[in-house]
Parts: C-alpha cells; structure tokens; sequence
C-alpha cells in the first residue's frame, strides 16, 4: 500500500528531510503536493523528481518561474494563499506541516478540518491557535503526529501508559550556541553566530529561537496543548548534548524517554511510518562514543524566554498568538541586523506587556491579533534600531 502525503515548506530544512527519507522508500510514497514561499526553482527540480501533481508558491510573483519551469510536465502550478489552502484540502492523506511562522497556520488548519493525517512541524500555528486546532482535530477525526523531537519523543513516551497517568513531562533543551555564554558576551551576538546551532542542522528562524531560548518557550506552549497534563506537570531540562530528546514519567514513577541521534529524520520518520516503523539511514546512537549525558536547570535570567511564554500560557487569550507574532518579527528584525540579539527577548516581553486584546474565539481573531501584534512589534524594532 502506497500512502500519499503532501509536505507544505517542501524546500525548508524539515521538508528536505522528508524528501529525503520518501527518497529512500519511493516504493511506499506517492507525493501529492509540494509547496515553498518564493523559491520556484528548488520546488520544480523537487516536485519533478518526486513527480508532484501539485506545486504551489505562497509568493505569487515566483509564479511565472514556476510555471515556466514545469511547462512540459503534468505537475499543476498554483499560487498564493488560496491554492496553498486548497491543495491541503485535497488528495493526500498525510500531510506534513513544515512552513515556518504563522504563515502554516492556514493550510494546516485546513488538513486538520478535513481529517487528514498532519505531521506538524509549524509550532508557530498551534503557538498562536492551539485550542483552535485541537478542536478542529477532534471535530473532523483528524490525526496529529508531534514532528518536533521533543513532542515526537514525548508521543511515543506515551505509548507506554495513559496520559492520565503522567506525573511529570520533561522537555530536554540543548542550551544552545550561547548556552555557558554571559549576558555581556551575548549583547554582541552575530546572527551568523545564532544560526550555527552545535547540534542540529535547521531553518534560521528556529536556529535563532534556539539561542534565545524561545524555541523552548514555543515547544512549551506546544505541549501543553498537544499533552493535557497541565501546566505544572511540564518542565524545562536543559541537556547539552540532545541524545534524550524528552521524557515522560508516570505515577509509578517509571520514566520513558526516546533517545536518539540529533538527526531530524529520525522524528519525521517515526511520523512518515506512524504507526509502522521504517528503516532509516540515520547514524545510529552510540552512547559509549558519547560517555556521559548532562543535565542542568534552565537560567531564566539569562534567558527569559521560557519565563515569558509560561506566563503567556497562564494569561491565555490573546497572549500567545501575541507572542509568537512578535517573536517572529524581532527574529527576523535580528536577522536583517535592524535589533540586536538581546533585543529579541525584550521585544516579546514589552509587546506582551503593552496592551491585551479581547480572546480569540475564531479564525478570524487570531489573524486580527497576530496582525496588531505585528504592527506594534515593528514599532518597538524601530525604537531599538541600531
Ligand atoms: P526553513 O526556513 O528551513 O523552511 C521553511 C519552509 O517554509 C520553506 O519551504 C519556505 O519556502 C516555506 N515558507 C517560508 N515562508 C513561507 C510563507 N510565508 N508561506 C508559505 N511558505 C513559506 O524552516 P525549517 O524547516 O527549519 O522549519 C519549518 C518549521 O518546522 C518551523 O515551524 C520550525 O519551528 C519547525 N521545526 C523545525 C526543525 C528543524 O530541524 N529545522 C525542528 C523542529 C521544528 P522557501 O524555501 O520558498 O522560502
């Protein structure tokens, strides 16, 4: 049995890895649609070598590259908004969600309304509408498979028991680039430096959520909304060499962790085969080669970003949407030299402060909401301007 599955951010660090791995069982996978933003000519060389039905641009002004460059094949091009909505809504029955920002939140929304398969690695969508999603799920009869290492581990962790029976879910986190760096040393951060993660190979908006330690922050919010076990019961353990990639402990106090190689593919692939195992060619783990496992507390004065997210959990409503949005619009600000690295953290925690929207109850809100967030962010990158 062949499974078709589409992958939305098919040229991203997650959608190659994907791509990789169809790649290597292409007996077992019909690719339905691939999508990117703007790069046409990575997305057409891919949709060809996997002979996509479908291939969509977000950007339309990559369109005209796109369709030029399919002429002469039977692979559909489309653009936009829209056509991403609507080439999730059809044929495949597994769908990966890898686009990067809130920008997923659409097309994502809409494989889960039609109870497809989504193996998601958008944490920015279920950050900024998380109780939305989950419901959607739950109405159509759609599935959700955590791509993220962590909420991946955590959801084969809770193979092994009832999530009622969790007393504690522990989400590892490398530190780091910056990790053993102090404040002072940090003010000055490049964002070459801030994208060279010591561990894994990813896109540069999770490299620099990553050194800013927001990337634990989004994952926390993340699985509270994907394990319900309450707040309290997840914590933050910092763990430099990411081999234990989280852990669930249960009220006998047995604990299951899922370890690993720092290789994306091994997550995606447990998604990609759900609930079959593949074979993959990933390094296997070798823990004598590796010798010892570390393990710290979080610092929250040198990094707040998990002390900030936990508190936009808390206060609810709007808050996380708000705070994905600016997080999104101070990384980027960061990346393009406009802030500082230090500034990305402040700029979260002063739009946080600035004002609170009514709550979101649909769509529509959390777009107005992110919307908002996102004018006041650049307001305030503006006022930091270097
Ligand atoms: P990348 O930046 O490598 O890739 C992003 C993908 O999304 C590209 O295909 C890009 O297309 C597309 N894209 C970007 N902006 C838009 C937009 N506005 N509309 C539609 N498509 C868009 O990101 P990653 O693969 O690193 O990350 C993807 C998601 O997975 C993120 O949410 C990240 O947090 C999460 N994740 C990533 C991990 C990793 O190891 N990389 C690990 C765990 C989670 P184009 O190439 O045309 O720009």
């Amino acid at each position: 049995m062949t499974r078709s599955i589409s992958i939305f951010g098919a040229t991203g660090s997650v959608g190659l890895s994907t791509l990789d791995l169809v790649r290597q069982h292409r007996d077992q996978y019909e690719v339905f649609a691939l999508t990117a933003n703007g790069n046409a000519a990575e997305l057409a060389a891919l949709a060809k070598e996997f002979s996509a039905r479908i291939a969509v641009v977000a950007d339309d002004a990559a369109y005209p590259a796109l369709k030029q460059q399919l002429a002469g094949t039977s692979i559909e091009a489309a653009s936009g908004p829209d056509a991403l909505i609507a080439a999730a809504a059809l044929g495949a029955d597994w769908t990966m969600a890898a686009i990067v920002g809130c920008a997923g939140l659409p097309p994502t929304l809409e494989a889960l309304r039609c109870g497809k398969t989504v193996a998601l690695a958008n944490k920015e969508a279920l950050v900024s509408a998380g109780a939305l999603m989950i419901a959607e799920a739950r109405i159509a009869g759609a599935t959700l498979l955590p791509v993220d290492s962590e909420h991946n581990a955590i959801f084969q962790a809770l193979q092994g028991g009832r999530i009622d029976q969790v007393s504690k879910i522990t989400l590892t986190a490398s530190g780091g680039p910056f990790r053993t760096w102090t404040h002072e040393q940090m003010a000055g951060v490049t964002p070459e430096q801030a994208v060279a993660h010591p561990n894994w190979d990813m896109g540069a908006k999770i490299s620099v959520d990553s050194a800013t330690m927001m990337n634990k922050g989004l994952e926390l919010i993340e699985a509270h909304h994907l394990f319900p076990v309450g707040l309290d019961k997840i914590e933050i353990l910092v763990h430099p060499q990411s081999v234990i990639h989280s852990m669930v402990e249960y009220h006998d106090r047995s604990t299951l962790a899922q370890l690993g190689s720092p290789d994306m593919r091994i997550p995606i692939a447990s998604a990609l085969a759900w609930p079959d195992r593949m074979h993959s060619n990933c390094e296997p783990l070798n823990l004598a080669e590796i010798g010892r496992l570390d393990f710290q507390q979080p610092d929250e004065t040198r990094f707040p970003a998990t002390r900030i997210a936990r508190a936009a959990i808390v206060a609810g409503g709007a808050k996380p949407a708000m705070l994905n949005a600016a997080n999104e619009v101070a990384v980027a600000a960061f990346l393009n030299r406009t802030v500082q690295f230090l500034d990305i953290t402040e700029i979260v925690s002063r739009l946080l402060d600035s004002y609170s929207p009514p709550d979101p109850s649909e769509l529509a809100d959390i777009f107005a909401i992110d919307k908002e967030a996102r004018i006041r962010t650049e307001q305030l990158v503006e006022e930091l301007k270097v």
